[in-house]
């Protein structure tokens, strides 16, 4: 019998304990398909404060209770604690620390909404401590799965300093890429904290990146393989500056071991037919349900009953200027003239907290408005609404389109990245959701205003809406070929088999 894959995971969120957006979906359903399939997996994240004060079932860890890491000039101590994945046998382990974790918010400063200013130091000792975590707990490896900036120096740590180690000599390593808008770009000293020698800081060095060290650009020169989150943003990646974001021609060079792996979605907890977050249930075969999930949106924000006819349109997402808010701000009064009501719970950024706070004073019939990050309410939306909108300028893979279609309420994307490989556009009696190309409010207007034509001829909108609920994103495909990679990493550390 082939030994069962041992993979780590390690990552700056991990939902429900830690999770700011997709990659928390991403780092607590992944293990378990992984699991299912035959692998041994472990995770690895930070114990944030939140994380610790919620109520989890998380404890000290028996086996290691803690160690010190150098950090430059100092020593900072690592307080490991365990618990499971969910209701699995998962392994979880969070490094905790008085200095970097005991804090409120996860990477941004509550009080400022900026990011924290040490934010470098906090990754780079939580890096280091997963590595010396591992042989501690005696727990062989075959690879690490490190995800986006906060641990992709991981790879580059190994190379450098552990290879010579026996238990990380065939240690193999996997960069998955959730979003390259954020590479972790830091002064040289991050390596000294990192323990890497100066001797490999040089220009056009893996860790050099315009005189600085770059995150990102270090793991994708070092892991074994890299991957991210959709086919067509791997590919967007690779050949257009506005999507490699400075970091195209190191991905090119590197084109023969980058792929995309489109992202699953929880099917338990993303489920019309079960969800106990949402008003009332419902299914492909009793659509019942979902008025009544209207019904409740309508009161939640205020917004008076104006006809049936009138569709409600929901966006739930970070407030940021990836996700197309200014496309949705410019054509606003035109939105606002249409027969429909638009519902947005998002956070984020303070300029597009105060524009939309106003468009919902301009328009209180037909806007609502929820600045906050709230999970039942993002249940709530995906149930209720007919449509969703996500115009982002670009889409690593984008999960919300995968929960609208699964609960019936049709999207309307962007065709960039992940939300063109999953939303097919309707054309008669084929599609999944509506989709327009170039970044303009023109064509986004174009493509709300065909979804409305579709909506008014009530039987094609029923089908429609069936296509898509009757869709399978579970993460059964993607953990296979995630799979696949792990073992063709393992055959290269591992030649003799
Ligand atoms: P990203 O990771 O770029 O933020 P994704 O679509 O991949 O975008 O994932 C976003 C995840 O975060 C989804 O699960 C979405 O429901 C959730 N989310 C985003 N904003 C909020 C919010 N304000 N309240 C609740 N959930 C949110």
């Amino acid at each position: 019998m082939i030994n069962p894959l041992r993979v780590v995971m390690t990552a700056a969120e991990m939902s429900p304990l830690a999770k700011v957006g997709g990659l928390g979906d991403v780092v607590g359903a992944l293990p378990r398909a992984l699991a299912n399939l035959g692998a041994k997996p472990l995770v690895i994240l930070p114990a944030y404060r939140e994380t610790l004060s919620r109520g989890y079932d998380i404890r000290r860890c028996d086996a290691v209770r803690g160690f010190d890491v150098p950090m430059r000039s100092s020593v900072e101590h690592a307080v490991i604690y365990q618990t499971t994945l969910g209701a699995t046998d998962i392994p979880v382990y969070l490094v905790g620390s008085g200095k970097y974790f005991d804090r409120n918010g996860i990477y941004d400063d509550p009080a400022t909404t900026e990011g924290y200013a040490d934010n470098m130091e906090r990754f780079v000792f939580f890096s280091k401590s997963v590595l010396e975590l591992l042989p501690r707990l005696n727990a062989p490896v075959d690879i690490l799965h490190c995800h986006d900036s906060h641990t992709a120096l991981i790879p580059g740590i190994v190379e450098i300093n552990l290879r010579k180690q026996p238990f990380y000599s065939c240690v193999g390593t996997l960069l998955t890429i959730h979003n390259l808008a954020h590479q972790g770009i830091h002064p040289e000293e991050a390596l000294a904290y990192a323990g890497i020698d100066g001797s490999h800081f040089y220009p056009l060095s893996p860790f050099e990146y315009w005189g600085k060290v770059n995150f990102m650009k270090a793991g994708i020169e070092l892991a074994d393989k890299i991957n991210t989150v959709s086919h067509t943003y791997a590919g967007e990646i690779q050949t257009k500056p506005e999507f490699g974001m400075g970091l195209e021609d190191v991905l090119q060079r590197r084109s023969t071991d980058v792929s995309g792996i489109v992202n699953g979605i929880d099917m338990d907890e993303w489920n019309p037919e079960t969800d106990p977050l949402i008003p009332d249930r419902y299914s492909p075969k009793d659509m019942a349900g979902k008025a009544t999930c209207k019904e409740y949106l309508l009161q939640y924000f205020g917004l008076p009953r104006l006809s049936s006819r009138f569709p409600m349109i929901g966006i739930v997402s970070r407030l940021a200027d990836q996700k197309g808010f200014d496309l949705i701000a410019e054509a606003i009064h035109e939105i606002a003239a249409l027969d429909l009501q638009l519902v947005i719970l998002g956070k984020g950024q303070q300029k597009y907290h105060d524009l939309f706070r106003q468009f919902a004073a301009q328009y209180p019939a037909k806007i609502g408005v929820q600045f906050s990050f709230d999970n039942a309410l993002a249940h709530r939306i995906e149930a209720g609404c007919d449509m969703f909108l996500m115009p982002s300028r670009f889409e690593p893979c984008g999960l919300n389109q995968l929960y609208s279609l699964r609960y019936g309420t049709v999207p309307i994307v962007r065709a960039t990245g992940g939300l063109a490989d999953t939303v097919i556009p309707c054309d008669g009696d084929v599609g999944t959701g509506f989709s327009f190309s170039a970044y303009a409010s023109r064509e986004m207007m174009a493509a709300i205003k065909q979804a409305l034509a579709v909506y008014s001829n009530a039987g094609r909108w029923r089908a429609l809406r069936v296509r898509g609920m009757s869709q399978d994103w579970s993460w059964n495909r993607s953990a296979s070929q995630y799979m696949q990679l792990y073992q063709t990493i393992r055959s290269k550390r591992h030649p003799e088999g």
